[in-house]
């Protein structure tokens, strides 16, 4: 169902220092995701989205936007992708992003977005528009498997079109990387699943990941997740149960190990361990797409 809705405000302030994504403020163009990951902490009651299958429009959020950034008189990064993918498939329908994009292009203000989605390619020349100030595009995979993405993030990109997306932009010029999380415990936490991830990230031309090599899982999306793994992965639930009791945030079982083999891989492959500041930016060219 996709609903429309008014927005009071859209740009959010992020605390600083962003040591994660580098973000100055933030923005969500919608409410709900149509991707449906099956361990998205967006379900949280904290977030209070009653149903997040459904798909909220801020139908405003141009307007809002426009005004907000005439009166910002703090520059900084604008990100965009943390409560919902800003390339959900709706988005090929209203167009909320691409719209906030040419606004961010016309005040000068940079950008940092986050999908699961190749529909990012229809925006290219607004990102090389805004890439005259800065302009970056992290894409997140917990597994380079198609497969196995398509029963955990049934409704985005196959990680194969996140790559070759990721391609494409490299060679435009935009900086690109992976936000390597969340990495589900049981599933994703093997060196091989990680390897793969950064060995084809790096092909691809992306310049940094960003890990976090672990899940939350907390109330009602704990609750969503366990029924998940029991329909998909029977046995799975259980081990979780087992090896993490009632912990809120549940780190991959070696996960100081992989830490070591992860820092290792991406020293060998030229890839930064964290979001690069726009002054320390540096594209890398694909090398096999
Ligand atoms: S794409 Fe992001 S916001 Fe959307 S369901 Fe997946 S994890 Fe949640």
């Amino acid at each position: 169902m996709v609903e429309h809705i008014l927005a009071k405000t859209l740009l959010n302030t992020v605390p600083q220092p962003d040591t994660w994504f580098g973000l100055r403020y933030n923005m969500n163009l919608y409410r709900g995701c149509q991707h449906q990951c099956i361990y998205c902490d967006s379900r949280s009651a904290c977030y209070q989205i009653a149903d997040f299958s459904s798909i909220q429009v801020k139908v405003n959020a141009h307007e809002l936007l426009e005004e907000e950034l005439a009166r910002k008189r703090v520059r900084g990064i604008i990100g965009t992708g943390s409560m919902n993918d800003p390339y959900m498939p709706v988005e090929k329908k209203y167009e909320q992003t691409g719209r906030a994009l040419d606004l961010i292009a016309r005040f000068r203000f940079s950008v940092h977005v986050m999908t699961k989605s190749d529909l990012v390619l229809r925006d290219i020349e607004l990102l090389q528009r805004i890439n005259q100030v800065f302009a970056a595009v992290s894409f997140s995979l917990s597994t380079a498997d198609d497969h196995l993405a398509a029963r955990l993030e049934p409704g985005a990109s196959p990680p194969s079109e996140r790559f070759a997306a990721m391609a494409e932009l490299a060679r435009a010029g935009i900086l690109t990387g992976v936000s390597l999380m969340p990495i589900l415990p049981f599933l994703e936490d093997s060196e091989e699943n990680l390897g793969d991830i950064l060995d084809q990230a790096a092909s691809a031309g992306a310049s940094y990941i960003i890990p976090s090599l672990g899940v939350t899982l907390r109330d009602r999306q704990r609750e969503y997740y366990f029924r998940k793994l029991d329909e998909l992965f029977p046995g799975i639930s259980r081990r979780y149960r087992r090896f993490y009791g009632d912990q809120m945030y549940c780190d991959a079982r070696n996960e100081s190990l992989l830490q070591e083999f992860i820092s290792e891989r991406c020293d060998r492959l030229g890839l930064l361990q964290r979001f690069p500041t726009p002054q320390a930016k540096t594209i890398r060219q694909p090398l096999l797409f």
